[in-house]
């Protein structure tokens, strides 16, 4: 809302609602924009409070205002009864067509196509790394075509103090960009990794286990993910987010679990031991800091057990007096990871753990079926489980319904903590 103060502030003569309108909700928009390259998801000051779930909610709840308003912003100049620009045709076609407006056209239809690009990428025949390179790229271009639109034909940004925050909001959108992809791969170089180890954990399932390769220990907290490079230079756009699930206990070591989902992770199996990584995090609040519960309930669906090992394995070594109770989705035998350890566990600690599967074989004595209300209300039985803390990971459909589940059962919002694994 700055830009749009600091117009207002100009005291300039109406136009007309439409038009002023039009102006005001470009301006916030433009700003809007500029404020995604921090705020999208990158920068643990601006995430590290809310997690990277609600901040890339956010992030789409932005894109989805921003489109609003790029539709709105020439149909409301363009209205009948609105001047021409430049003499040309109907207004809306002369707002097209002045040659003065160019680059707002360009960023305005830059900006369609990325947010087009981003609602239907699940539908569109490129992969993950060549759509965010060109979110990427484009985000920046269109950036910078809307600051130079804002500042040329602009009716408020010829004002200085309205000019130098644009300025200023691009610089830090440029220095956000520099930052994410030329100084932390020139910091993570300091720090390389070497992989240690990668087994078969479950069925299309690896464990990855990779160590500092120089004397180096990392701090962070049980549950929260890193962004990985393997195997490639830290200034290559292929590194992918996962959940480390082992805990800090183990360090200097760090275990992943991984499941194959695509092109990167399919071919995590064939990496050779050895190979150098780069880890860029910790990220994110899965974790037990800053959060109270008289006991810990961990729910995961397939590979969503990632997090929830590392929370409980950190529970383990910290000697945690609290009752703790795992719940685990999966569809088959095969997918169920960590049997014995988590037996072990249940020997020794207050700990007990449900394995459900929806397609059992037969003689299966564990849960059937999804992770609904029924399963929760199963291992969830102590009477003052609406004062535990309840950890949820796994994919959406089943998070959403597990979320529902708990809060029917009585257990307060914020005692729930999610990580997802896909934004949509
Ligand atoms: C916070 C977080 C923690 C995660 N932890 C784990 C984990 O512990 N174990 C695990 O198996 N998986 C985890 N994932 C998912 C994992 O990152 C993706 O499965 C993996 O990146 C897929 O890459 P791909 O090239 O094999 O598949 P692709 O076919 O390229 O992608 C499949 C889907 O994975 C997502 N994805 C792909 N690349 C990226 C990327 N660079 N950044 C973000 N999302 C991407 C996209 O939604 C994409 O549609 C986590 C994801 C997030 C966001």
């Amino acid at each position: 809302m700055l830009p749009v103060g600091l117009a207002a502030a100009q005291g300039l003569p109406a136009r007309g609602f439409a038009a002023d309108v039009s102006s005001g909700l470009a301006l916030s928009a433009l700003a809007m924009v500029l404020a995604q390259f921090v705020t999208s998801g990158r920068f643990e000051r601006t995430t590290g409070r809310v997690g990277i779930d609600l901040t890339l909610q956010g992030h789409q709840l932005a894109a989805r205002f921003i489109g609003v308003v790029l539709l709105l912003h020439p149909l409301l100049y363009g209205l009948p009864g609105a001047r021409s620009v430049d003499g040309a045709g109907s207004a809306l076609a002369g707002l097209f067509a002045a040659p003065r407006l160019a680059t707002g056209v360009a960023a305005w239809a830059l900006l369609l196509a990325l947010i087009a690009t981003a609602i239907l990428r699940d539908r569109l025949p490129w992969c993950y790394e060549t759509w965010r390179l060109s979110h990427g790229i484009g985000a920046a271009l269109a950036a910078a075509l809307g600051v130079h639109h804002a500042m040329t034909a602009g009716r408020f940004s010829a004002d200085p103090w309205l000019a130098a925050v644009w300025v200023v909001l691009l610089a830090v959108a440029v220095g956000s960009l520099l930052r994410v992809y030329l100084l932390t791969p020139l910091l993570q170089m300091r720090h390389p990794w070497r992989v240690v180890s990668v087994s078969a954990a479950g069925s299309r399932l690896w464990e990855l286990v990779i160590e500092p390769a120089a004397a180096f220990v990392p701090k962070f907290a049980a549950g929260q993910f890193f962004w990985l490079t393997l195997n490639r230079s830290p200034f290559s756009i292929t590194e992918h987010p996962f959940s480390a699930a082992s805990a800090p206990a183990d360090l200097p070591r760090l275990k992943f679990l991984i499941k194959e989902s695509g092109d990167f992770t399919n071919s995590i199996g064939s990496l050779p031991i050895g190979a150098r990584a780069y880890v860029d995090g910790p990220r994110g609040i899965f974790t037990l800091a800053g959060r109270t519960g008289a006991g810990i309930g961990l729910v995961a669906g397939g590979v969503g057990i990632a997090p929830i090992l590392g929370v409980l394995r950190q529970l383990r070594a910290e000697h945690d007096p609290r009752p703790v109770r795992l719940l685990v989705g999966n569809r088959e035998p095969g997918q169920i990871v960590c049997a014995d350890e988590l037996g072990q566990i249940a020997a020794e600690a207050d700990f007990r753990v449900r394995q459900v599967l929806s397609e059992p074989p037969p003689g299966w004595s564990g849960g059937r079926g999804v992770l609904d209300r029924q399963q929760l209300e199963a291992l969830f039985d102590a009477p003052d489980r609406n004062r535990w803390v309840y950890f949820v990971c796994g994919p959406g459909p089943m998070m959403d319904a597990v979320e529902r589940s708990l809060v029917s059962m009585g257990v307060p919002a914020s005692q729930i903590v999610t990580e997802r694994f896909r934004y949509h």
